[in-house]
């Protein structure tokens, strides 16, 4: 511990619904990996260090979230909680 008091960088988002640049639609991003569940999207860096944050559907007049990633995120919790 180094006396650090400021823990945002142990709490940052590491997922989330994430608007990139060119889609009209979110869609779920893992942190660590960069690429949306729907495999369609790639991230060149967390949102977070770019200085953006993720979002979800309603915000931003987006269109709605990716219907694939929706399902993908559906089956993932399933199987979480199974
Ligand atoms: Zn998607």
């Amino acid at each position: 511990m180094s006396g650090r008091t400021d823990s945002a960088a142990q709490g940052r988002v590491e997922e989330g619904w994430f608007g990139p640049g060119g889609s009209r639609k979110y869609h779920y991003f893992v942190g660590s990996d960069l690429r949306s569940l729907c495999g369609k999207w790639m991230l060149w860096a967390h949102p977070e260090d770019a200085g953006m944050e993720w979002g979800d559907a309603q915000d931003l007049g987006m269109q709605g979230d990716c219907a694939a990633c929706s399902r993908k995120l559906a089956a993932r919790e399933a199987k979480a909680n199974g």
